[in-house]
């Protein structure tokens, strides 16, 4: 039995964006010592560069803390500091850590096609916090004068409030567009439907993380470190500047 991933269901109509959701109903599917496994969670599990969300489940007459959530061979597992005595809980995701990575994960794509399509240079790794966050390109070497024009043209797409819109497409159509920019590669060749996420016209790659559903709610991007990675390979460690 699998968990339903409640961030990662389509949009319908007029309903919430699903990236924002932060509570849910669920059952518990399976115990372990420490953890539990459920038939639906909003707790994203850590991923991509990003990390896991925190938080609390309840039942009648008790909570735990949400330490840690992991996925490994498809099993979403969440870390406790007490074992629930029911099997119906409510979870409730701390709102303030998963925010924040939002941000830092729909700038980190802006960042990163802002660069592709300047220098022409590949996002090869990615590390996001709460309060901070750092991309590796690869093949570059950036001028005091390109972090500037990088940080220029992010701070333009902020103010131009982008739409950021998450669809689902096929495989072949992805791998055509995008070509070896991203690391398409490397998602098992079984898998021929990719959520894919588009800020703006700025960046289109496929991406299973949360994001905000609209540029503006980046704030500002400053960056504030670059490092050389070895030949070819540059650093940029940024954050973000609070919404006006
Ligand atoms: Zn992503």
């Amino acid at each position: 039995m699998s968990t339903k991933v409640l961030y990662m269901e389509e949009r319908r109509g007029q309903e919430p964006d699903p990236n924002y959701r932060r509570e849910f109903e669920a059952t518990v599917l399976e115990r372990g010592p420490d953890f539990v496994v459920l038939d639906q969670t909003a707790f994203y599990a850590e991923g991509g560069g990003q990390p896991w969300d925190t938080g609390v489940l309840r039942w009648a007459g008790g909570e735990a803390k949400v330490i840690k959530v992991t996925k490994e061979k498809g099993v979403i597992r969440h870390f406790l500091d007490r074992m629930p005595d029911a099997d119906e809980v409510q979870g409730v995701v701390d709102w303030d850590r998963r925010y924040a990575h939002m941000r830092y994960h729909t700038s980190q794509h802006l960042l990163s096609g802002i660069v592709w399509s300047i220098y022409g240079a590949r996002t090869v790794g990615n590390q996001l916090y709460a309060d901070r966050a750092r991309v590796d390109f690869q093949p570059v070497s950036f001028t005091p004068e390109d972090l500037k024009r990088i940080e220029d043209e992010c701070n333009r797409a902020v103010a131009e409030a982008l739409p950021v819109r998450i669809t689902e497409e096929d495989r072949v159509k992805i791998e055509n567009e995008i070509g070896d920019r991203s690391l398409v590669d490397l998602i098992p060749k079984h898998i021929t439907r990719l959520r894919v996420v588009r800020v703006g016209d700025r960046d289109y790659c496929p991406c299973g993380g949360t994001h905000l559903k609209n540029t503006s709610e980046i704030g500002g991007i400053r960056i504030t470190e670059r490092r050389s990675k070895g030949k070819d390979t540059d650093r940029i460690v940024y954050d973000l500047l609070a919404p006006q």
